[in-house]
């Protein structure tokens, strides 16, 4: 037998421990080749005073297997923690999350019985940045973020995966009907790659609608491949209509590591009861071993799982009568798992799985070269509650000091045009974006932008609270313009 693989084990809080205990007494059971290494997460590290929830020590760990089983953890209350998701996802560079749903009906009760889907999710951009600030009295933004490679990374993963898993359509999600530059980018990288695999069907649908249809009619969509927020959203809402969260693993992948949990979390009020569902980790165990080559022992153990969930032998979470034969404990439910290594379901499709190394489908991406980049203009934005918040006075004040190079084209109000034109029903907060460019879009320099915002500030007495460069790529305007512009 070749040499056992190294993996990262962490035990977690809540019902952690005893799901892991389960779910490694599978795979040692089913002949895994593989062998632990312990590390800490979690609560009791919080506790000591690491922020991230993981000890210093335990990344040369996750960094030589390059392979992690996480079971969940309990999140601290209170500020001053970060989330250990997030951080072990940036640091590792984990840039896309798959979870894989499927209907085990009429054994677990879902109203979509023919529900097989894969979400893949972009894990690393958009929002989840974190990049915050409060501007005003009374607004706030959060930045959204997307990057091309990025996209090209996540996209072509998901094209990969499709290929790999047999899968026959990819379907993106996006919102580019609104963030016609952000979204947009996502959406028109999606085509681009697209081109590329004539063999598989793609289609693309706005968020609401999409997310509609995955709630009414999962049936029609095969692999989804969305942006952060979206994917978060969504791979719950799977999940639950599949039947439980309960049952559900995930992947997080990037180019060298990869790491594997239920999509559960700890569920603190049934930890050490020995009634806690072990599927969701024991999914994500039978991911991690497909990643690591061993498809045959994935195999045994996701027919073995189906076989039990068929024989109605379920814990509390999943137990109804009428469908279910036997309520089992933790440990009963892993026992009877490994009773049934070697069988197939009768009535549930068993599973087939070829070696797919998942970290072989990142594929180098090739990002268009940026030929020209022309600045012609500048947003700023301004806190003001002056005069009634008059839209006319604060156009006319800055009328006064712009130069005749770079005059005020607009003033916005979240997004929606106040002047020169406006409509008196338009509300108005205190955060006003103010739009300076050429009229005929000739380009400006930064002298230029100094030169106005020291007038803004210097003679018309604004507060300016962030500005915006205005800029062509490619000869191609690449801001939005506003609601009216
Ligand atoms: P949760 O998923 O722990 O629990 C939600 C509900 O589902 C509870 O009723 C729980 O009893 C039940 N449940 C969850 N997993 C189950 C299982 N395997 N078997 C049977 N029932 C199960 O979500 P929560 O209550 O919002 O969060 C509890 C803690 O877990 C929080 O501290 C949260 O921050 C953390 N959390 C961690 C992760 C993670 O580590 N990946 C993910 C989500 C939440």
């Amino acid at each position: 037998m070749s040499e056992k693989r190294k993996i990262t084990v962490a035990y977690g809080d809540g019902i952690g421990p005893e799901i892991m205990h389960a779910t490694l007494d599978i795979l040692h059971a089913a002949g895994a080749n593989i062998a632990p290494e312990v590390i800490e997460i979690g609560e009791k590290v919080y506790s000591q005073g690491v922020s991230t929830g993981i000890a210093p020590s335990a990344w040369d760990s996750l960094r030589s297997t390059k392979v992690f089983l996480k079971a969940p953890i309990t999140t601290p209350q209170g500020g001053g923690f970060k989330s250990l998701n997030v951080t072990t996802r940036t640091t590792l560079g984990l840039y896309a999350n798959v979870r894989p749903c499927r209907a085990y009906s009429p054994y677990i009760s879902t109203l979509h019985s023919h529900l097989d889907l894969v979400i893949i999710r972009e894990n690393e951009e958009d929002l989840y940045a974190g990049i915050e600030h409060q501007q005003t009295g009374e607004v706030v933004q959060c930045l959204k973020l997307i990057s091309r490679p990025g996209c090209e990374k996540i996209i072509r993963y998901a094209f990969e995966y499709a290929k790999a898993y047999k899968r026959k359509k990819v379907t993106c999600f996006t919102k580019d009907n609104i963030m016609k530059l952000a979204d947009g980018l996502f959406h028109k990288v999606f085509n681009e790659i697209g081109e590329e695999y004539p063999d598989i069907i793609k289609e693309h649908m706005i968020i609401d609608i999409g997310s509609a249809m995955l709630a009414d009619k999962p049936e029609t969509l095969d692999v989804i491949v969305t942006l952060n927020l979206y994917g978060d959203i969504i791979s719950d809402i799977a999940a639950q209509i599949a039947g439980s969260v309960g049952l559900g693993g995930s992947a997080n992948i990037g180019e060298s590591c990869a790491m594997f949990e239920a999509i559960h979390g700890s569920a603190p009020p049934i930890a050490g009861k020995d009634i806690a569902n072990p599927s969701g980790l024991i999914n994500a165990a039978i991911m991690m071993l497909v990643h690591i080559g061993q498809s045959d022992i994935a195999e045994k153990i996701n027919n073995a799982w189906l076989k039990t969930i068929e024989d109605g032998i379920h814990t509390a979470d999943v137990y109804r009568i009428g469908t279910s034969k036997e309520i089992v404990g933790t440990k009963a439910f892993a026992e009877a798992v490994i009773n049934n290594l070697g069988q197939v379901p009768s009535r549930l499709k068993p599973v087939e799985f070829q070696s797919v190394d998942s970290s072989k489908l990142y594929h180098q991406t090739k990002t268009d070269a940026i030929t020209t980049k022309e600045l012609v203009g500048i947003d700023v934005f301004l806190d003001w509650n002056e005069h009634d918040r008059d839209a006319k006075v604060l156009g006319k004040k800055l009328e006064a000091v712009a130069p005749a190079a770079l005059p005020l084209k607009m003033i916005s109000n979240r997004g929606v045009t106040v002047y020169p034109e406006g409509k008196p029903e338009t509300f108005h907060s205190d955060h006003w974006r103010c739009r300076f460019v050429h009229p005929e879009g000739k380009p400006t320099t930064h002298t230029v932008l100094l030169d106005l915002l020291k007038r803004i500030n210097d003679e018309a007495k604004l507060d300016v609270i962030k500005t915006e460069n205005l800029y062509f790529f490619n000869g191609e305007r690449a801001y939005s313009l506003a609601q009216g512009e």
